[in-house]
């Protein structure tokens, strides 16, 4: 194969891989991640706070004693004992046997972002559509993207996905001709927005999905890392049909073991099975006695609060310094639970042309354009606070205010600069996730 260059294969791509391009992006996050940049751009959650020492011998023992099954293959649907676990922890958020939910319609996967893949698999033909909020997940938008599909946003405020403008595309895509298979949401503590859909439009947007024949995946990795108090209920927990409920141990206990999961409808647990086989065989025997050793041996509700309290304070000292810091015109998010805030910057400034300097700063944030499928969202940017410690957030903070109010200054001497280079209208959403994209 030596002389043959990237261009050669060009030709021969599916078509499907034509619109995955690495993001522009990606090249800074690369610097973003030196230690002396504060990095307000990832997802990732403070596996430091984990007991690693009575987590690392619990690792070593499952190997050691029991390899010859840890070690080996399982099934496709993975172990009944983590699917019996699974259902104990959802029962936490209200989604119990009273609510339909069992061990036998649950397909263990390996991570959220397989769960999100086979729901892609299973329903979405090239052409079809998706609703999802806007913004949203960035790893959706890749499967999405991957499957041909069409992702038609839907506006949120403060209280979550807006019921009416829900109705309106619903409407406008039919009216187009189009089909729309199913409204992805991700209704606790979005990500990346950082809001949470009220109880009361929980059962309008569900009324209005059964209404139109659209089925409804509940992307759900954040709910049981509230801050304030009572968290509403999954979508889930109040429909049984036309639900599917998709989440992951990776917030609540560690990314690093791959281990998500996705409730079905019984109906279609059988070809979720069989094309997660054709995709993976079967998840990691591994990682899965990994996650059921820890769920029946070790205090993992406390982990959860402990989480929590790390969060809470994180949170805290970045909508803090917000306040303190920020140019005049910007306006933020002021989440609840989970791990990121979402910043609408003044008038004028572009978060995409922004982040060179930013970096020259040394602080790092997800531009908002990556959470679009459209093209919007330059006005906007994704800041994480589970990972940096309060004081790096504030720090992180006073830099991205100081490469703010330069831009600003800047703007009103010169006019606009960098153009608006994050506004890429019409144009398929190409910033594929990484690990700073989680
Ligand atoms: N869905 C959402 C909304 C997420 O934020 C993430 C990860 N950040 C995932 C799915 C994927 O999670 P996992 O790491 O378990 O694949």
């Amino acid at each position: 194969m030596t002389g043959t260059t990237l261009d050669d294969y060009t030709d021969r791509y599916a078509r499907r891989v034509r619109g995955m391009t690495a993001s522009e992006i990606r090249a800074l996050f690369a610097v973003a991640s030196r230690p002396e940049v504060v990095s307000l751009a990832g997802g990732a959650p403070y596996i430091a706070a984990l007991p690693l020492d009575a987590v690392g011998e619990m690792l070593g023992r499952l190997g050691s004693e029991d390899g010859v099954t840890t070690l080996q293959y399982g099934i496709g649907q993975g172990t009944l004992e983590l699917r019996e676990r699974i259902c104990e922890v959802m029962s936490l958020s209200g989604i119990d046997v009273g609510s339909g939910a069992s061990p036998e319609d649950v397909v263990v996967t390996v991570g959220g972002q397989q769960a999100l893949d086979l729901v892609a698999r299973l329903f979405l033909d090239p052409g079809d559509v998706v609703l999802a909020e806007g913004p949203t997940y960035v790893g959706a938008l890749g499967v999405f993207q991957a499957a041909q599909a069409q992702v038609v946003h839907v506006p949120m405020d403060e209280d979550g996905l807006v019921p009416e403008a829900l109705e309106l595309a619903i409407a406008e895509v039919s009216k187009s001709g189009r089909r729309a298979k199913f409204l992805y949401t991700i209704p606790t503590f979005q990500n990346p927005a950082g809001v949470t859909l009220t109880e009361e439009r929980r059962e309008r947007v569900l009324d209005i999905c059964e209404r139109a024949g659209l089925l409804v995946i509940e992307d759900d990795p954040y709910g049981q890392l509230g801050f304030d108090g009572d968290v509403p209920a999954p979508l889930r927990a109040r429909r049984r049909d036309g639900v599917f409920y998709l989440s992951t141990f990776s917030k609540t206990f560690a990314p690093g073991l791959r281990v998500g999961w996705i409730l079905a409808p019984h109906a279609v647990r059988d070809k979720l099975v069989i094309a997660s086989e054709a995709q993976i065989l079967c998840p990691s025997a591994y990682a899965q006695a990994a996650v059921t050793t820890y769920l029946s041996t070790m205090p993992w509700r406390e982990q959860l609060k402990t989480y929590r309290e790390v969060y809470r304070e994180r949170r805290d000292a970045l909508l803090t310094a917000l306040q303190d810091l920020m140019p005049p015109g910007t306006t933020w998010t002021r989440p609840g639970g989970g791990l990121f805030v979402w910043a609408s910057l003044p008038d004028g400034l572009d978060s995409k042309a922004m982040m060179p300097r930013a970096i020259a700063a040394r602080v790092a944030y997800v531009p908002g354009t990556g959470f679009y499928a459209d093209g919007n969202g330059a006005g906007h940017m994704r800041l994480n606070f589970s990972f940096p410690p309060p004081d790096r957030i504030r720090e992180g903070v006073r830099r991205l205010a100081g490469v703010m109010e330069q831009e600003i200054a800047m703007r009103q001497v010169f006019g606009a600069i960098g153009g608006p280079t994050g506004r890429r209208r019409g144009q398929a959403g190409s910033d594929t996730p990484g690990p700073d994209l989680a």
